[in-house]
């Protein structure tokens, strides 16, 4: 049992043109304008529904190619009235916008995922300890917030990694420390806020599974995901899951519904794991949203995580995707422009089979900025491996 409230099951907010003459389309709202909430925008556009995106920044990859941009913060009264006011559902593509801001619209709008479940996913200590109350193992850790827990840090934990308890991404807002006098440091360089200590595991891989789960409690997945991170951020994902037995994959997937069933949730939700010697799989931590690693699907399944989340917020029918063709995901990042200091070899790249490169419209390359992707299909994940590697060496990506 949860003290989530139960989620309602809503009607199907049917896209196209209504009968009315002159009524206004039926708009989906996304919080949020990056690059997910501009994929999310494709695919809500191809299904016929009007799109309104909230985000300050006039430049935002979503803004500008939703149909209506509302320039404001997160907490902006102005801005949620008016993105309350032209969307028929609300979703979020990131998961720190304020869960004060979703329980707004929340009172005039359905918002998936629910204020409640975002929030557990903002704070890494909320996140291990829902992750226990759905049976699924994560490392060992111990939280910090005083001297005291400082001091009485298990010497198990070390080493470890000290991890802020929110707001942390891409590896940021972390540290390895090898040992209290290391522990204590960066503790201190993190500015002393909450954080996490976790046990540095062995890991044998990454893997992570999207599910997406509807108000009637249906929920469906798509295929398990292997990933590859360097530096903390992600570099490659492959799908199928090359290194990981279907056994072990199946329990991912388990692990992944009932994370999501616990929650009440309602929307797509990324869980990632580390999975050790021997098959022991560990939740790391899950994202209320579609992810980096699920940006395969959009060329590799018959229905993509995006298409997934706009179903999902819609009251559509769940349909289980299909992965049609086996792919690597390659990440592009802002030092493949400022490296070279032109533009990369798109055309390299294009004359490759099975290359679907996907830009996400942002005006300026900065190094570790998310540029885009490129996802390449072949008939093997071995394949598609290859030509992935000649994409990197075109783009001069360093092997993996
Ligand atoms: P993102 O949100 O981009 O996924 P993040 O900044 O929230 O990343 P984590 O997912 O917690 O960070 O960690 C980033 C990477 O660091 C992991 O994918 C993994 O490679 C490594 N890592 C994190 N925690 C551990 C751990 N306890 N043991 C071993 N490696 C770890
Ligand atoms: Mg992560």
């Amino acid at each position: 049992m949860t003290d989530h409230k139960q989620a309602v099951p809503a009607p199907f907010i049917v896209p196209g043109p209504s009968l009315g003459e002159g009524s206004p389309p039926i708009t989906l709202g996304v919080m949020g304008g990056g690059q997910l909430a501009r994929m999310f925008v494709h695919a809500a556009q191809q299904m016929g529904y009007a799109t309104a995106v909230l985000d300050a920044d006039a430049a935002s990859p979503a803004g500008l190619v939703a149909h209506h941009h509302i320039r404001t913060g997160y907490l902006d009264a102005a801005g949620l009235a008016q993105l309350a006011q032209c969307s028929a559902a609300i979703t979020t593509e990131f998961e720190n916008v304020p869960a004060a801001a979703l329980a707004t619209l929340a009172l005039q709008r359905p918002v998936s995922p629910a204020a409640e479940a975002v929030a557990v996913c903002q704070d890494r200590a909320a996140e291990k300890a829902h992750f226990a109350r759905s049976g699924v193992p994560c490392a060992p850790y111990a939280c910090i917030e005083t001297d005291a827990q400082l001091a009485a840090v298990d010497a198990a934990l070390l080493p470890g990694i000290l991890k802020t308890t929110r707001l942390g991404y891409d590896g940021k807002g972390q540290a390895r420390v090898a040992d209290r006098a290391a522990l204590a440091l960066a503790w201190a360089a993190l500015g002393r806020v909450p954080c996490v200590l976790e046990q540095m595991l062995p890991l044998a891989c990454e893997i992570s599974v999207i599910v997406a789960r509807g108000a009637s409690a249906k929920s469906v997945h798509l295929p398990v995901q292997q990933n590859l991170h360097r530096a903390g951020v992600l570099t490659t994902t492959t799908v199928p899951a090359p290194d990981v037995p279907a056994e072990v994959q199946q329990r991912a997937i388990a692990s992944a519904h009932a994370i999501a069933a616990t929650l009440n949730y309602v929307g797509v939700l990324c869980v990632e794991f580390f999975v050790l010697e021997g098959g022991v799989l560990v939740a790391n931590e899950m994202a209320p949203r579609p992810h980096n690693s699920g940006h395969y699907s959009i060329d590799a399944c018959d229905v993509s995580q995006f298409d997934l989340q706009v179903r999902a917020m819609t009251g559509a029918p769940l349909v289980a995707p299909r992965l049609h063709s086996p792919c690597v995901m390659l990440n592009l990042m802002g030092d493949l422009w400022s490296e070279s200091g032109h533009a990369p070899d798109w055309a390299g790249v294009l004359a490759l089979p099975g290359a679907h490169l996907h830009l996400y419209g942002k005006a300026s390359a900065r190094p570790g900025r998310k540029m885009g992707h490129l996802t390449v299909t072949a008939a093997s994940a071995e394949q598609a491996g290859a030509v992935a590697r000649q994409a990197a060496a075109v783009l001069g990506i360093g092997a993996w």
